[in-house]
């Protein structure tokens, strides 16, 4: 097998990797770079960002008040001192994106704009119309160019991590177009592999989304921590879940019901404001845990709108007009009328809750260090933890910034300390994971179809850990998806070939989500509380006393993880009550 050497090892070139490498090649100039991504990077998820990136910038803000908002609307489950770094970080990342080229939508007087976000009580939103992430990812790739050091491996699907000596050294990955698998030998690797929503039958997540870089730090003994949160996003299209970016509300876009009542005003986001007016902290603005739980008590309270697609409520945007749509929210009205016919500018277009982002990831410290030495983790695919029970929108695309420079600035401090490691052991490890490979092209007597065993992934999730969930629905749940671990075992590849096979990358796909998505159900049915993204119909409080701390789930083999629980960084902030009234107290 080829092995390719190199100083620090990236996987993953969206927004998280592709800033580690920047960071790596700006500040130790010395050191060889290898980007590993199994897409071009300007195909990686980021890119399909719309709203923004938070970061304090306007003089009637304080870092004080993103601090405040990040916390609370992660119910208390943030570590505070991660957080602290971010806000701090923050504006100044935002900042050199935009003398990178980034192109931020400005005020008349030529300054950064912002927009309001929801769970954000003061607007901080920095944007590029509805396309942020496409700007963001293009600024950082085409800033990448500049720097020879780094080394791009596009199309590169990485298997498992090397670990020797208790310390990761390295992974095996596929050269797609041919089929071989290669060793990198990495004196640190950075795992920016993404999030891993495609466990989920509905979701807004590009179809790479599986929880690759997740699975495998799992695998090799690193924790993943706060999985049972998930993320839903309350404005999704009901046909095809794509994403309306919460960008909508912050513009002044409002929910109604089907007797175009605006219901959040009855779930602690009052006081109703006349529309197109929002006051900040209330109504549409609310976090999204808040508002998507308020869609899902509108249809068991029968005030939900039947639509061809299912059970909906209405975004209404018409009063915004047409001139702000077109200025603010061009993708989202391009995006209505291609996939449903509709044009927001006229019409109110039906919405559903979907799975959006995994709040929780790879246990990594403030400084991006995983548990396991010489392997480090930053954005979605790191918990780390800024977002708690549940992210703010737009703190995302920062994180993916401040924690993937954290992570180089960790990684090239490491290498410079690390030991050779005992090459023959990684050499007889890589050999290992090209050999599962090559059982499972000569393997005959397969009888599982991967297409089969994802749709009883999908269908488990769906029904057992949605927006609410309950004891028996999660233990439900966590025995089917052990039952579909122990039947993966046992998948049949139809494609022999090994030129760009895809046949064999969803397989492996699948495994990875497997995996993740028995630590999600796990996790949550071990958490009998309810926190932020986390609702349990039969334990609807939330339990400071038990809870106020982070799961751990441990890989376990084909058994179910260990879950352990560690305690949250809270230095200033006591936990207290969500208020999203509006009122002044
Ligand atoms: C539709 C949508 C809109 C969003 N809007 C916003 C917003 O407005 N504001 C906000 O803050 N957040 C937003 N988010 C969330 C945010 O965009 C993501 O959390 C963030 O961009 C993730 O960045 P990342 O670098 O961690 O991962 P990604 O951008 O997903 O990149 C992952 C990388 O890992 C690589 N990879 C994965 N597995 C492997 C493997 N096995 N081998 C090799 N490479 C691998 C992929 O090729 C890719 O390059 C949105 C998300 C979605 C889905």
């Amino acid at each position: 097998m080829e092995t390719i050497q190199t100083d620090v090892a990236i996987i993953g070139a969206g927004g998280a990797g592709l800033r580690a490498a920047i960071a790596l090649a700006q500040e130790s100039p010395k050191l060889r770079i290898a980007l590993i991504s199994k897409v071009y990077p300007m195909r990686s998820h980021t890119c399909a960002a719309e709203g923004g990136a938070a970061g304090v910038i306007k003089d009637n803000d304080s870092f004080e008040q993103h601090f405040h908002d990040t916390v609370g609307g992660g119910d208390w489950l943030c570590d505070q001192d991660a957080v602290d770094y971010h806000i701090h970080e923050a504006p100044k990342e935002l900042m050199q994106l935009e003398h990178w080229g980034c192109p931020w939508n400005r005020e008349d007087n030529g300054s950064v704009a912002v927009r309001p976000f929801g769970g954000m009580k003061i607007e901080r939103t920095w944007f590029a119309a509805d396309k942020s992430g496409f700007h963001i990812l293009h600024t950082l790739f085409q800033t990448s160019l500049q720097f020879p050091q780094i080394q791009r491996y596009d199309e590169y699907f990485a298997t498992d991590l090397l670990v020797d000596d208790g310390r990761c050294q390295g992974f095996t990955a596929i050269e797609m177009k041919s089929g071989s698998m290669r060793r990198f030998k990495a004196g640190a690797v950075i795992i920016a592999g993404g999030g891993a929503s495609r466990m989920f039958p509905f979701n807004t997540n590009g179809a790479i989304k599986t929880g690759d870089g997740m699975a495998m730090a799992y695998r090799a003994g690193a924790p993943l921590k706060d999985m049972e949160f998930v993320q839903y996003h309350p404005t999704g299209l009901p046909n095809t879940g794509t994403l309306l970016t919460e960008a909508c509300r912050g513009e002044g876009g409002v929910l109604l019901n089907k007797d175009n009542y605006r219901f959040l005003q009855d779930y602690g986001m009052g006081p109703e404001t006349p529309k197109g007016q929002p006051v900040l902290k209330t109504m549409e603005l609310g976090p999204r845990d808040r508002v998507s739980q308020a869609i899902w008590g509108e249809m068991q309270k029968g005030r939900a709108v039947d639509t061809p697609w299912g059970k909906c409520v209405w975004l209404d945007l018409r009063h915004l007009g047409e001139k702000k749509i077109n200025e603010r929210l061009p993708f989202v009205r391009d995006i209505c009328i291609s996939y449903l016919a509709m044009d927001p500018v006229h019409e109110m277009i039906p919405i559903v809750p979907v799975v959006h982002y995994m709040m929780g990831g790879i246990h990594t410290d403030t400084k991006a260090a995983t548990s396991l030495p010489g392997l480090f983790a930053a954005g979605e695919c790191a918990c780390v933890s800024i977002n708690g029970a549940n992210r703010l929108g737009s703190n995302s695309l920062v994180e993916i910034l401040v924690f993937g420079r954290r992570a180089a600035l960790s990684a090239a401090e490491y290498v410079a300390a690390a030991k050779p490691g005992n090459e023959a052991a990684l050499v007889a490890q890589a050999d290992a994971s090209q050999a599962r490979i090559d059982e499972l092209f000569a393997r005959s007597s397969g009888t599982e179809s991967i297409a089969g065993l994802r749709k009883e992934m999908h269908e488990t999730m769906g029904d057992g850990a949605g927006i609410y969930r309950t004891q028996e629905g999660l233990a439900k749940t966590s025995a089917k998806l052990a039952e579909l671990r122990r039947r993966y075992q046992n998948i049949k590849l139809h494609d022999k070939s090994r030129v760009y096979n895809t046949d064999l990358l969803t397989a492996l796909e699948l495994g990875n989500m497997l995996d993740c998505a028995e630590a999600v159900a796990v996790s949550g049915r071990e958490r009998k509380e309810s926190r932020g993204a986390h609702q349990r119909l039969d334990f609807t409080a939330r339990d400071d006393d038990k809870y106020l701390r982070h799961s751990m789930a441990y890989f376990n083999g084909l058994e179910p993880p260990r879950i352990d629980y560690r305690d949250v960084v809270i230095t200033t902030s006591p936990p207290g009550v969500r208020d999203y009234s509006g009122e002044k107290k």
